[in-house]
């Protein structure tokens, strides 16, 4: 077998070129010449995507509750001030608007994240 780099002749075993190292063949001895081509064949079918789809769905869809839920606790609270609400509802309402202000927090500061990591994988890649 010649080397595709060099073009020295090489015996038919060997997995590196004698002569300058290039890998003359993969080690399961497809691809002849060509070496790392065909090496690696992954499946097709991944959840990677899936479990990126429904992992974002879950992160706007808690945002879009979240905005939901602050002007709704906000008004409540407002109410139960005026007296229009029954006061036992006032820890409620601040709950409900404490938990959905904390989830709009975490979805802001994951955006930052977001393109945060999206900037430094392109950067990488570089
Ligand atoms: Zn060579």
């Amino acid at each position: 077998m010649y080397c595709s780099s060099c073009g020295t002749a090489n015996d038919a075993n060997n997995f590196r070129c004698v002569q300058c190292g290039t890998i003359i063949q993969s080690q399961n001895s497809q691809g002849y010449g060509q070496p790392y081509q065909n090496v690696q064949q992954w499946p097709e079918a991944s959840k990677a995507d899936t479990a990126l789809i429904f992992a974002v769905l879950g992160w706007v869809v808690c945002a879009v509750l979240s905005i939901v839920a602050i002007p709704m606790a906000r008004a409540e609270i407002a109410a139960i001030e005026r007296g229009d609400r029954n006061p036992a509802k006032l820890s409620t309402a601040k709950a409900a608007f404490w938990i959905a202000a904390i989830q709009l927090g975490l979805f802001v500061f994951g955006i930052i994240i977001a393109i945060l990591v999206v900037v430094v994988a392109g950067v990488s890649r570089v």
